[in-house]
């Protein structure tokens, strides 16, 4: 069959890698895709953002199955419109895909269906948020409602910072997304992942993990968009994930449905985990990154048939075949990142490492010219290896990283610590 995917960091060069390993993979085309994908797809440089735009590409490239990677498409309802079109999709509606792009949304889907989630209150106008948050008291939480890019949820550890939070929201600095306000309990604990596959009925768990935030090793410094991941996430106990499944993910799933816009794709449950509970941090409508680098590589081809059942709603005919394995990813990030850093320096030593089903650099953002491969990004790429233990695959993904030349470059060099 033929397959798009959209998308083009680290996340969809792991997806493709995965699906093109599948016999069922006829072409494979990613838009719109970078260096490292292109070795293994066709990229074409379409707006992912137009729904009507993807479904024409579809049409003229007789593409049997959609895959979307990032939220903004899904928020744009890009699913809506090739699923309107006939085509086989793998996302959620935009309706759906609110979970992620609303935390309001969620929090009332959490009421609903009684998910354990922290307390909250949700403002319109600033002066009963200051209000709220001067009778809470902190540590308290303050989010802006819509999509901010990781950069919308200020963990505020004194009164004075969430009034500041409350501020900079309702003045603007997220523009729409902070129109609305939700000021959230604190919680304590341990955070991880847990990924779902959902056809709107049936759903299948597919693996855990854990990412690291923070740019500076021991979680320091300043907040990113993932530094390095691995799976799974030994924290994320068998019965904390029945105990996830049952009180969080299935009443969700139930719920969306019967609210009549069933939820269909990954559901990407962030978790905080204290004294033997867990609770619900937010949802995300699509796969995580750098998390999709460990789970695909884990997976191997099977994900491609997973995909496919998730959206031809038989994924209760499916189950995941897992090898006794662990799964780590470091992210190498541009110098600055996340502050302010350059594009265009080289990277050397990839083509003398051997891609193989165990170890694989995956592009997050990357350009090439001239038959170099160049920085196009902050975080830019994604060296990751899996092992029988976790602290093999570690080893075996800084033993990469210390093969490539580049001096502009930098990651952490603890990934993995929480677990090990
Ligand atoms: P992401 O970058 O993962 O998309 P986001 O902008 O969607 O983040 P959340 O995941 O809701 O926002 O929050 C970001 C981080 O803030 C969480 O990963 C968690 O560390 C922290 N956080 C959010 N809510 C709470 C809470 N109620 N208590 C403690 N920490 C929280």
């Amino acid at each position: 069959m033929n397959i798009l995917i959209l998308g083009s960091g680290g996340r969809e060069h792991a997806l493709a890698w995965a699906v093109k390993q599948n016999p069922k993979t006829d072409r494979l085309i990613v838009a719109p895709g970078n260096a490292g994908i292109a070795r293994v797809a066709d990229c074409a440089d379409i707006d992912i953002l137009d729904g009507s735009a993807v479904v024409s590409f579809c049409v003229e490239n007789a593409i049997d199955f959609v895959i979307i990677g990032p939220e903004a498409p899904l928020a744009a309802g890009v699913a809506d419109a090739t699923r309107a079109a006939g085509l086989l999709t793998f996302g959620p509606s935009a309706e759906a895909a609110r979970l992620e792009a609303s935390k309001a949304f969620t929090k009332e889907v959490c009421d609903a269906c009684a998910a354990p989630t922290a307390a909250y209150a949700r403002f319109t106008e600033s002066a009963p948020a200051r209000a709220h948050v001067q009778a809470q008291g902190a540590p308290i939480v303050v989010k802006a409602d819509g999509l901010a890019a990781g950069k919308g949820v200020i963990v505020a550890m004194s009164v004075d910072e969430a009034l500041a939070a409350i501020d900079d929201m309702f003045g603007g600095e997220f523009g729409a997304a902070g129109a609305e306000v939700v000021i959230e309990d604190f919680m304590a604990g341990e955070e991880a992942s847990f990924f779902i596959l959902t056809d709107g009925v049936n759903a299948l768990p597919i693996g855990t993990a854990q990412d690291h935030k923070r740019v500076g090793e021991g979680d320091t410094g300043p907040n990113t968009g993932g530094m390095g991941a691995y799976s799974p996430a030994p924290v994320l106990t068998p019965a904390l994930q029945q105990q996830a499944m049952e009180q969080i993910v299935l009443p969700t799933i139930r719920e969306m449905a019967r609210r009549g816009t069933p939820y269909q794709g990954v559901l990407y449950a962030g978790l905080m985990i204290d004294q033997g509970q867990c609770r619900l941090v937010e949802y995300n409508a699509r796969f995580g990154d750098p998390e999709t680098q460990v789970l695909m590589m884990r997976l191997g081809a099977q994900a491609l048939d997973l995909l496919l059942a998730c959206a031809e709603g038989r994924l209760d005919q499916s189950r995941v075949t897992w090898a006794e394995d662990h799964a780590l990813t470091v992210v190498m990030a541009a110098d600055g990142y996340p502050g302010a850093y350059t594009k265009g320096s080289a990277i050397r030593g990839l083509e003398a490492l051997p891609e193989t089903s165990s170890q694989m650099v995956f592009h997050a953002g990357t350009a090439s010219r001239d038959g170099q491969i160049l920085a196009n990004g902050g975080r830019v790429l994604n060296v990751t290896a899996r092992g029988a233990s976790l602290a093999e695959a570690q080893t075996r993904a800084y033993a990469m990283v210390d093969a490539i030349d580049w001096p502009e470059g930098f990651c952490r060099r603890d990934i993995g610590w929480r677990a090990l």
